[in-house]
């Protein structure tokens, strides 16, 4: 990663503004993974965080009365399968909210594995990914505590899985007093669901929403089906209250989200010339920052 790139994606000295304001209104619950903070969001939901890697993941413990459900598995830094069990009793399985690497690392570790059905998220069910694709995640300023007991980056690979059920758009799962219905919402990348839970009022947005860096750039991302997904959930919004992202901080307000069509539409037509620019994979990026988010595109996805 060049000097510039990473003004442009990983911000010089990012953990200095940590920890972030809302981890300070919930309740810490303590468990035997230092690596990762776990919030209790009400009796059955557990946020993971992992506040010293640079992306901040958060992957989701979902109880209803009958099962559990794991919303990711993260970068596979610490051990997330033994976490989640500590956190449930219930019958465990994962939900993938998409197949990028800091989603589905862990995902060989359990028995039922969730996906939304896509070419993409059949490749890498196959496939895994290799170190030239973990590795850089702890790279140099990646990171601010020490990586965990054991954890070896250079034989850091995710390996394949076994997806055991392919989800569709509007299916809903069903944990037993407790329903998520499955959105399909492309443009960070092709096969990515957010989870909606009428009861509590809350959308799990996986990546198509954080208060970081949103990126349309990513292997399967694309500006157009970014903004059409955002349509999608600001007329959903009479439906839910909060976000719960999958990086950043959870319980975020659901207006941003109309900003953030708002803006992107901008981006999409030319018309936002705040940015800064760098470079990833030989390919022009741009950064757009806001206050509380910012869209990261290629250059080439914007209407000249
Ligand atoms: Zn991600």
């Amino acid at each position: 990663m060049s000097a510039k790139e990473e003004n442009v994606i990983v911000p010089k000295g990012w953990w200095e503004s940590l920890p972030r304001k809302v981890y300070s209104k919930l309740e810490r619950v303590k468990t035997s993974q230092p690596w990762f903070e776990v919030y209790k969001l009400n009796e059955k939901t557990y946020a993971i965080y992992e506040p010293y890697q640079f992306e901040e993941t958060l992957s989701y413990v979902v109880e209803g009365d009958k099962k559990a459900i794991l919303i990711d598995t993260g970068d596979g830094i610490g051990d997330i399968k033994k976490l989640a069990e500590e956190l449930t009793d219930l019958p465990l399985h994962v939900v993938n909210t998409h197949t990028h690497v800091d989603h589905v690392a862990q995902n060989y570790m359990f028995k039922e594995v969730w996906c939304y059905d896509g070419p993409m998220a059949r490749e890498v069910e196959k496939t895994g990914y290799p170190n030239s694709k973990t590795a850089p995640m702890v790279g140099p300023g990646m990171t601010w505590k020490p990586l965990p007991k054991g954890f070896d980056a250079k034989k850091w690979v995710v390996p394949p899985y076994k997806v055991t059920h392919w989800m569709k758009d509007g299916e809903v799962i069903d944990l037993g007093g407790r329903k998520l219905e499955v959105i399909y919402t492309p443009g960070h990348s092709n096969d990515h669901a957010a989870l909606l839970d009428k009861k509590n009022r809350w959308l799990w947005t996986g990546d198509i929403f954080y208060t970081g860096g949103v990126y349309t750039y990513l292997p399967g991302g694309d500006l157009d089906q970014f903004i059409a997904s955002y349509e999608k959930m600001v007329k959903l919004m009479p439906e839910f209250d909060y976000l719960m992202p999958s990086h950043n901080e959870p319980m975020v307000p659901k207006e941003v989200l109309k900003t953030v069509l708002e803006k992107a539409k901008l981006i999409r037509a030319g018309k936002e010339k705040k940015y800064t620019e760098g470079v990833d994979d030989g390919e022009k990026i741009r950064r757009h920052q806001y206050d509380n988010f910012a869209i990261i595109t290629f250059e080439k996805q914007i209407k000249k």
